[in-house]
């Protein structure tokens, strides 16, 4: 059943990114013009049909570091995943083509610190400007946690876990938030529960916690996510619908798309058509969308057509089948 579920998470990530890859940077006026609706080739990156970014590449890295013994029950071992950030960006290690392209500022100057030789906890810039997607992008695999997976999860354990984890490229709790909503989300799929009441059954979760974190830094941030802890998001229109690189907007626009549409297919395309960082919004929406329809629900010939498949297909099963 992990297995499963993995793999719809992976792969589903990893085609969002790839059906976003080649129209990167373009705003949404363009995608009205001449939407997406499969995967493409060459564009932003010039790189083949079925080429997925760094968003899976870190993805990738920090699920082989939880796949390890003991990975997904105590603290992940954040040096063994700093050491693949590393080899990723250096050496292309877990990429779609041998190739590393598409890096954040936040992301390098990370990669940077730790081969400089500064902790993995203490890596990521933390400044207010410093709140990029690149830890949303990559954080999913966390869900898979016993922290995140037990029946009531204790939500400040989940939260110190998430911050650590987060906190390797990027160190504002703005950041933090953004990912802990996510994995709530997440989880609330993972369980089997429809998208709407993933979405509820999470807002109702962290509403609750937050005001157990009074004036903590997670309280603090709270206002930039109103539309989701107040549930206004669904409602919202397109033009309020933000698609920047900025981890505000990626999470809501995400959780937007998972809302108002009943396919795998209709919930990444509408995100990568919304423009500007197509390849993360559509891989935030694609793993929600993978564990909301399943791997069965994600196109086949989008799936043949994803670079490395096999390899992904193999780390999932290391990452979900250990524990069966
Ligand atoms: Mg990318």
């Amino acid at each position: 059943m992990k297995t499963t579920a993995t793999r719809a998470a992976l792969l589903g990530l990893a085609v969002g990114d790839a059906l976003g890859v080649p129209v990167e940077f373009i705003d949404r006026e363009a995608r009205r013009r001449d939407p997406v609706t499969g995967l493409r080739g060459y564009g932003t990156h010039h790189q083949p049909p079925g080429t997925w970014s760094d968003d899976s590449s870190l993805t990738f890295c920090l699920a082989e570091t939880l796949a390890r013994p003991g990975g997904l029950t105590g603290l992940p071992d954040l040096v063994d995943f700093s050491r693949r950030a590393i080899n990723w960006l250096d050496q292309a290690y877990w990429t779609a083509t041998a190739e590393t392209f598409d890096v954040g500022g936040a992301t390098r100057t990370a990669i940077q610190r730790l081969q400089a030789g500064v902790s993995p906890t203490k890596a990521g810039p933390r400044s207010e400007l410093d709140n990029g997607n690149g830890a949303l992008m990559r954080i999913l695999p966390l869900v898979f946690h016993a922290t995140w997976q037990a029946e009531k999860p204790d939500l400040p354990a989940a939260w110190a876990l998430t911050e650590a984890v987060a906190s390797v490229t990027h160190g504002h709790p703005r950041s933090t938030l953004g990912c802990f909503l996510y994995l709530l989300v997440a989880r609330g799929l993972l369980l089997g529960k429809a998208p709407a009441e993933a979405y509820a059954q999470a807002r109702e979760m962290a509403n609750h916690w937050l005001h157990t974190q009074a004036k903590g830094p997670a309280f603090m941030e709270w206002p930039h996510y109103a539309a989701f802890f107040e549930g206004s998001l669904p409602g919202l229109a397109e033009a309020e619908i933000q698609s920047s690189g900025y981890v505000v907007h990626t999470l809501h626009a995400a959780l937007w798309c998972l809302l108002r549409h009943d396919t795998y297919a209709a919930t990444v395309l509408a995100a990568v058509n919304l423009g500007k960082d197509t390849d993360t919004t559509g891989a935030v929406a694609g793993c929600l969308a993978g564990l909301a329809y399943g791997e069965a629900g994600i196109p086949a010939e989008w799936l043949a057509a994803l670079a490395r498949r096999a390899d992904i297909e193999d780390l999932a099963a290391r990452l979900g089948g250990r524990d069966k």
